[in-house]
């Protein structure tokens, strides 16, 4: 498993529960939704009416769960969780919607990954707060309407491309996470650490956080490595040595890439003389797949100008070459 993924482990989740953020101004970083949100939570309540829907994507471990979570704290509502793929059934979708509370939070994770079928019931569900459902089978079948009680929904996803139309139409609120800087990261990392009881001096704190993708699962994650290293080679304080010894012996360099990082940039450099390539050529020589490198490994490396995506395919920058100790190539993508 690699440790810089950025999907929740096991461990994770186990974890997570415990330094979770509960209030908005626990949240750190997002400084834009986290504004807004306050102003939206605020009047809903004034208002005394369920908040509007939420839709909120980024890419996974930036907080999305948690943004949700908080939001139903803060508007002392409960919040019922799935995902997507979990609700097979138009039933399963009405069980969920006919036990809510007024005002109560549905999350729904992977929320792109509703049936059409699911989606359907969905729809008059977020603009009416009812439902249609069909009763008994055959000629004697026939559909009934339900009131529902009014409730906000939450959804997730990775990708805001991959919602259709009609359903990304019926969010009134739309919030994209963006990745954290090292600024904010050394904040969560420190926050983490004293939750945790972990010493952690601001420049251990650094360490982690700059090498942590601008995600703060990541940040977390790498705090529990490197607490370990600094209590058996250490005295138990992370410093900023112990951070970057720690991090040498896990494999992550000072920009917080793997061997696949580094192996899909060289890939490109040596093998497509630096691209263009083709996903599906790329996942072909690394033997990955293909939604492996858009989802998990690209999105940080473009973000972050090491790679560019272009009509023709991706290309490695300048900025890659050097990187792995590399003359660029002439007219490498900019
Ligand atoms: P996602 O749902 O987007 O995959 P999560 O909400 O599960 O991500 O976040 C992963 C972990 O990162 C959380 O358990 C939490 O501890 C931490 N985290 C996420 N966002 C923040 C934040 N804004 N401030 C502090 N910690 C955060």
């Amino acid at each position: 498993d690699r440790l810089i993924a950025p999907a929740a482990t096991r461990e994770d989740e186990l974890l997570e529960a415990s330094i979770r953020p509960k209030r908005l101004d626990e949240y750190l970083g997002q400084q834009p939704v986290r504004e807004q949100m306050k102003i939206y939570i605020e009047a809903a309540k004034r208002r005394g009416e369920a908040l509007d829907h939420v839709l909120i994507f980024g890419p996974p471990g930036l907080g999305k769960t948690t943004l949700s979570h908080v939001i139903a704290n803060e508007l002392g509502v409960n919040l019922r969780q799935t995902s997507g793929p979990v609700i097979e059934k138009a039933g399963d979708l009405a069980a969920l919607l006919t036990n809510l509370q007024p005002h109560d939070v549905l999350f729904v994770d992977e929320i792109h990954r509703l049936s059409p079928m699911v989606e359907e019931v969905l729809y008059p569900a977020m603009e009416d707060f009812q439902i249609d459902i069909m009763i008994g089978e055959g000629p004697a079948a026939r559909s009934i309407k339900l009131d529902l009680p009014p409730f906000t929904l939450i959804g997730a996803t990775t990708r805001a491309g991959l919602l259709t139309a009609p359903l990304r139409d019926r969010f009134g609120i739309v919030q994209r996470l963006e990745f954290y800087s090292a600024e904010e990261l050394t904040q969560i990392v420190r926050r983490s650490a004293q939750i945790l009881g972990i010493a952690c001096v601001p420049e251990g704190a650094g360490e982690i956080a700059r090498r942590a993708r601008g995600t703060p699962r990541i940040a977390n994650r790498l705090l529990r490595r490197v607490r370990d290293y600094a209590q058996v080679k250490g005295d138990g304080v992370i410093t900023a040595q112990i951070a970057a010894d720690a991090m040498a012996m896990l494999k992550v360099d000072p920009e917080g890439f793997d061997e696949l990082d580094r192996r899909l940039l060289s890939t490109i450099i040596d093998a497509f003389d630096g691209g263009p390539v083709g996903v599906e050529s790329l996942a072909a020589a690394l033997s990955e797949e293909r939604g492996t490198i858009e989802d998990v490994i690209e999105p940080y490396l473009i973000q972050q100008g090491f790679l560019v995506r272009t009509a023709r395919g991706r290309m490695a920058t300048p900025k890659a070459y050097r990187h792995l100790g590399l003359q660029p190539r002439r007219g490498a993508g900019e």
